[in-house]
């Protein structure tokens, strides 16, 4: 029998099987992907978030356990706990060290990203070759690896950890992390979250995932239905508006559209539905995917002309170009006449002031509703740019509750052997909202909680075996 079970593949799975191996402990991991496609959503992230009181490396300036945890209250709305928050942000300062001896390496940002080179270290080769490192580095422990061996229910014992069932295969073991992700790559869990809307749609059957087709939320089902107690809202979710000609999954971060803020939006009826302006890109990108979700048909058009051309990351698919605004509207198959209706009264509402897109500018429209409050400016200038915009699922945020030991629970209790980590337990964290980074601080603090516990309670059972023979 093993003594540390991992199930999942991603940051937090294998954060949790190094942990668990470094403490003395034999480690099988399984992974549901073939191992072409493992690391779940972890191979499409660029950074994380990390608390320092003073430049560090790749990091800048400082960003203060305070200003972190504010900046988490914010997004969250108070849908935290402030205990596992603060854990995870102290982790977060001390972790860079423990990654780099497993391989991870980092990288100051690129130009467009420089507003977060004082909080987010980024991965170099990004998420996929920091779960490449991880991978080498647990082969090379002696971590057992199991690829293409999805998890389907758990034997338990009250709140004990007995075994884990793959199919016919069955896997015994003294302790067991939970590391599988959330559940958005299920279409159908989405459907139903989501519910239909007063058009008669199903939203989510027009959701594209961002990141990877394992994350089934399996477990998650199993586990509640197995009694442990829940924490978190099934429609909530990290969801950002993307390119629509993206693929159904693991588009990654390249489909991201992000000349929002710099022209106009519209829905399929050419109408204008949220201030594009509101406030900078990063801390409003994630608001889109919802506000589209909200449209009918879920698909909206970001239009800019060319002086916005130069001032976001370009998307990967050149978007439709016209030299009129009329025919921008016939390639985008929207009306017309409304289309026209729509540009012309936001260009009469643009109000003159000094564009800058690195502030929260004066260019605002007046009598326009809804308006736009900075960096609005004509659209007037050809040639013209149109993208399609869908809804991306990055996660969700339904979980197992758990505390500052990673152990799961049930009505109540601590189970003694059986932990959670990364997605599956974000939402003790993460209630709503987000904020860049912070998925991989949660998932690398609470693996590497969830594998030294894991590894203790294994070693403790073994022990005391020992002595009873
Ligand atoms: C496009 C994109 C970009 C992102 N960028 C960032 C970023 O830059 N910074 C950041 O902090 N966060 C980012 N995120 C969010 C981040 O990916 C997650 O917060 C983080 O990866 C979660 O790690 P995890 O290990 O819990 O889950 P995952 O990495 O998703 O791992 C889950 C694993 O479980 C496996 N699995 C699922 N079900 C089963 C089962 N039943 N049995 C066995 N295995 C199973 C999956 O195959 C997968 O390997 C991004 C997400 C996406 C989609």
């Amino acid at each position: 029998m093993v003594d540390v079970l991992v199930i999942g593949g991603g940051n937090a799975a294998l954060c949790a099987a190094l942990m668990a191996r470094e403490a003395g402990a034999s480690v099988l991991l399984l992974e549901s992907a073939p191992r072409e496609w493992r690391g779940g959503n972890s191979q499409h992230t660029r950074n994380l978030r990390c608390m320092h009181d003073a430049p560090q490396d790749v990091l800048v300036e400082a960003y203060p356990e305070e200003e972190f945890w504010q900046d988490l209250l914010k997004v969250t709305g108070g849908i935290t706990n402030e205990h596992l928050a603060r854990l995870t942000i102290r982790a977060s300062s001390s972790c860079r060290p423990w990654m780099r001896k497993h391989g991870v390496r980092f990288q100051p940002p690129l130009s467009g990203a420089l507003h977060v080179a004082r909080t987010n270290a980024f991965f170099m080769g990004g998420g996929k070759a920091l779960v490449n490192a991880y991978y080498r580095s647990a082969e090379a422990l002696g971590v057992d690896i199991r690829y293409e061996t999805p998890v389907d229910s758990l034997e338990l014992d009250g709140s004990r950890f007995i075994a884990a069932r793959s199919g016919r295969q069955r896997f015994e073991a003294r302790a067991c992390v939970l590391a599988a992700g959330g559940f958005e790559s299920n279409r159908e869990w989405l459907r139903e979250a989501w519910g239909q809307n007063e058009r008669g749609e199903w939203p989510a059957d027009n959701f594209l995932i961002r990141g990877t087709r394992f994350n089934q939320g399996v477990l998650i089902k199993h586990m509640a239905d197995a009694g442990a107690d829940m924490i978190g809202d099934p429609s909530q979710s990290h969801c950002v508006a993307i390119d629509a000609r993206a693929p159904l999954y693991d588009g990654g971060i390249c489909t991201r559209i992000d000349c929002v803020s710099l022209g106009v939006v519209v829905n399929r009826d050419a109408e204008r539905f949220y201030d594009e302006g509101e406030d900078f890109w990063p801390k409003r990108y994630a608001i889109w995917g919802r506000l589209v979700a909200h449209q009918p048909g879920q698909i909206g058009y970001s239009i800019i002309d060319s002086k916005a051309i130069g001032r976001f990351m370009p998307p990967v698919f050149p978007g439709e170009k016209a030299d009129t605004l009329p025919e921008l509207a016939r390639k985008l198959g929207l009306p017309e006449a409304r289309f026209m209706e729509t540009l012309t009264r936001y260009n009469d509402s643009c109000r003159d002031g000094t564009f800058d897109h690195t502030a929260l500018d004066d260019c605002h429209t007046e009598g326009l509703e809804p308006p736009k409050t900075h960096w609005a400016r004509r659209v007037e200038t050809p040639p013209f740019y149109g993208y399609a915009l869908r809804p991306g699922i990055t996660f969700t945020y339904l979980g197992l509750k758990t505390n500052d030991r990673a152990q799961v629970h049930f009505g109540g209790t601590a189970s003694e052997n059986l932990f959670v980590a990364g997605e599956m337990m974000a939402g003790n964290v993460l209630g709503k909202g987000y904020t860049a980074g912070v998925g991989m601080s949660i998932g690398t603090a609470f693996g590497r909680i969830a594998g030294t516990q894991a590894a203790r309670a294994a070693l403790k059972t073994t022990e005391a075996t020992r002595a009873a023979v």
